[in-house]
Formats: structure tokens, sequence, C-alpha cells
């Protein structure tokens, strides 16, 4: 029995001392220590012994048994750090390590000038509309008094969506003065800024989709003057104070009289270089004073009331704005290129 007694306590110490977890180590502690486990079973079997053998066989069996409960709490206490350490290494963070920079986008330049554009109309008391891209012929030729043999209605100039040519790809935002009148009685004052589509090839300045914003007044007493002052506001807040502006006769069917407005050249400052192809002046925008037979077809009486409109591209806008000489950069999406706006 004392050679029972040694061996179990040599064979439960190596045991424990290569327990890996704490469950491994825990159905140890019951197979050695247990209720039904093996020292108690040698304990069960002290009746069989001489009364002289009992006190010393109790004292080493009392002896394997604590070394064994100590061998458990040890490797407990070994088996708990390790887990700890483990689970410190698993979870660690580095606070020295530099911070990631979330990339940010920025806005694209056309965004910018629109941006600007809206912001300075809605200070002058202008509101925002907007319509659909594909228009009825209805709208955006026949109201704005667009004649039919007009060579902005063939299918070399506009994207068409039916056979009959009543429905396409709107020219321009004009549609929408059109469907506000008749939704609203003056006073209008509205820009409507949006894409619009035209059949040309793309070269430096052309793109079959650009943006455009127009602008529509209409109320009592709206004469030329109005138009010329709201222009010039705008373009000397877009581009400068000391911005100067040409205002040119020309001809729209829907505006009468019509001009064209050009800004002075802010490369050469008038006197001619390659930007402004010598002419000190650069076009950037239609206007006129809104056609009577455009009011008459919304039903607002041409003798009772007037108005202005004009519309711009927003392309040219941001190409004069930041010195930009192909609008194709506008859209080929070049990070070297976008990243230099704010
Ligand atoms: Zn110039």
């Amino acid at each position: 029995m004392r050679d029972t007694l040694e061996k179990l306590r040599v064979s439960a110490l190596g045991e424990l001392g290569a327990a890996g977890s704490a469950a491994e180590l825990e159905s140890l502690r019951v197979r050695y220590l247990g209720k039904k486990g093996e020292i108690t079973a040698i304990l069960r079997q002290m009746g069989s012994l001489d009364a002289a053998e009992r006190p010393a066989i109790g004292s080493l069996a009392n002896s394997v048994r604590t070394d064994i409960e100590n061998a458990v709490a040890s490797r407990s206490g070994a088996l708990d750090a390790a887990s700890l350490a483990d689970r410190l290494l698993r979870e660690r963070v580095d606070v020295t390590a530099p911070g990631k920079l979330a990339a940010i986008g920025r806005r694209h330049p056309m965004s910018i000038v629109l941006d600007e554009a809206r912001e300075i109309f809605i200070s002058m008391g202008f509101t925002v509309a907007e319509g659909p891209e594909v228009e009825l012929s209805l709208y955006d030729f026949d109201k704005l008094n667009i004649p039919p043999n007009h060579t902005v209605r063939e299918w070399s100039d506009t994207f068409y969506i039916t056979e009959d040519e009543s429905v396409h790809l709107r020219c321009q935002t004009s549609p929408v003065q059109v469907r506000y009148m008749e939704a609203h009685r003056p006073p209008v004052r509205i820009i409507s800024p949006g894409r619009v589509y035209r059949k040309d090839e793309a070269d430096a300045s052309h793109t079959p989709m650009f943006h455009q914003i127009e602008g529509l007044v209409v109320d009592r007493g709206i004469t030329l003057g109005d138009l010329k002052g709201t222009l010039d506001a705008l373009l000397r807040r877009l581009y400068g104070s000391d911005t100067k502006t040409r205002f040119r006769p020309h001809h729209f069917p829907f505006t009468e009289p019509s001009c064209e407005v050009d800004v002075r050249c802010a490369t050469c400052g008038g006197a001619g270089c390659h930007v402004c192809k010598g002419e000190g002046w650069l076009e950037l925008l239609g206007a006129g004073m809104v056609h009577p037979k455009v009011l008459a077809g919304v039903g607002i009486d041409p003798d009772e009331y007037s108005g202005f409109a004009f519309g711009v591209g927003v392309e040219r806008m941001t190409m004069l704005r930041y010195g930009i000489d192909d609008a194709r950069l506008l859209y080929e999406n070049d990070l070297r290129f976008l990243r230099q706006f704010m």
C-alpha cells in the first residue's frame, strides 16, 4: 500500500504538471481527489491493515493528498496566468502606432462652381426648380417658340427617344421654365440647374452631355437693365469684383431681344492671348427678354408682364474660373486633376 501511494504521487504530479487546460486539470483533480477518486479508494482499504501500520499509512496518504492539492492549485495558477498573457497579446492595441488617414473625397470643380452660383442666386431671392431630363418636344421646342424647321430639331443634333420626335433627352434646361410658369403665376424668380444633351463630338469645348444653369424672372416692369444687373452681380461674385462684362446682340427663338454675354479674359486682362484667341473676351452665356409668344403660351399676358431669361454652361463657368483649357478634363476622373480642387 505504501508503494501504491508513492506511485500514485509520482504519476499524479507528472500528469498535473502537464495539464494543458483548466478542463483537463479539473478532470485530473476529480480522478485523484474526488469522492470516487483514487486516494479515497486507497483510504477505504485502511480497514484491512494492521492497527500498527495505520498511522504511518494514514500520514503518508495525507501527505500525498496535500501534494496533489498543491500541484492542482499551482498548475491552475500557471494556466490562468498563461491564459491572461495570451489574451493580452491577442487584444493588444499599439497606442504608439501612427493613425490611418481616411481617404476623404473632394467636391468636383463643377460642383464647387455650381454650389457657389446656386448660393449667389438664392441670396438674390431665386428659388431652385428642376424638371425631367427625358422631355417632351412640346416643352423643349414648341412652347419655347423654336420653329419646326430649326436645326436643333434635327436627328443629327438631338437624342430622340421616340420615332415620332415627341420625346427626347432635353437639349437645354429651358423646358423647366415653361413647366414652372404653367404651374405658378408671376412674380417668378427661379434658377434651374441640370444635365442637358446634344449630339456633339467630344472635343476641347464640347461634350455630348453637359450642365446648364438657367434663370428666369417674370414680373411687372422687368427690363433688360434688370437682366444686366443680375448677370453682372453673378459674374463679379464668381470671378472677382473687377470683372468686366460685355453684352452683344444675338438671336434666340425664345427671347427678344437676345444677347450673348462675354467676360473680359482674366489671363491677359483684355490684351489678347491664346486662351481668348486674341479677342480679349471669352463668350460665357446667352440671355434675353422672354419672347412674348412664350409668355402667352403659358397663359401669362405679355402686355402686363415681362421677364428675362439666361442660360449658362456650368462646364464653361468652371473652365473660366480655374483656367481649364479642355472640357474633357472635367469628365476623365483623373485623380491628379481632381485633387487640385478643394
Ligand atoms: Zn486673353
